[in-house]
């Protein structure tokens, strides 16, 4: 299952990297291709460290894909929404620093901001 999403998640980025990089190639940036190619270099690095992690996660732990995908879901749902992406934090009203997601309350000017996600 892991395996699956993993795949489909890599096709999907693939896939995004691909219109960002013929976007840049019609402006002629070269300073945006360089920073695609960063991009796509801490992607894999990314990519790469993930998926030691979960190797050695599911070997020493004996945790299922099912679990890493139950728990994946979770995240996921945090903000509300299921569409595979964590949303961005969100900054307090008043002061626009940045929120805790585990606070219904700004820990810096005290303004309740709604709900825990
Ligand atoms: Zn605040």
């Amino acid at each position: 299952m892991f395996d699956l999403l993993w795949n489909l998640s890599q096709q999907r980025e693939i896939a995004q990297l691909r219109t960002e990089v013929n976007a840049a190639r019609r402006d002629g940036g070269s300073a945006r291709d360089s920073r695609i190619d960063e991009l796509e270099r801490r992607m894999d690095l990314l990519a790469l460290t993930t998926m030691g992690m979960w190797s050695l996660v599911r070997e020493k732990l004996h945790i299922t894909d099912a679990e890493l995908e139950s728990a994946m879901n979770h995240i996921d749902l945090l903000d509300g929404v299921a569409d595979g992406k964590m949303s961005p934090p969100r900054n307090c009203p008043k002061c626009s620093r940045t929120l805790s997601r585990r606070h219904s309350r700004c820990m810096y000017c005290g303004t309740d901001v709604g709900p825990v996600l």
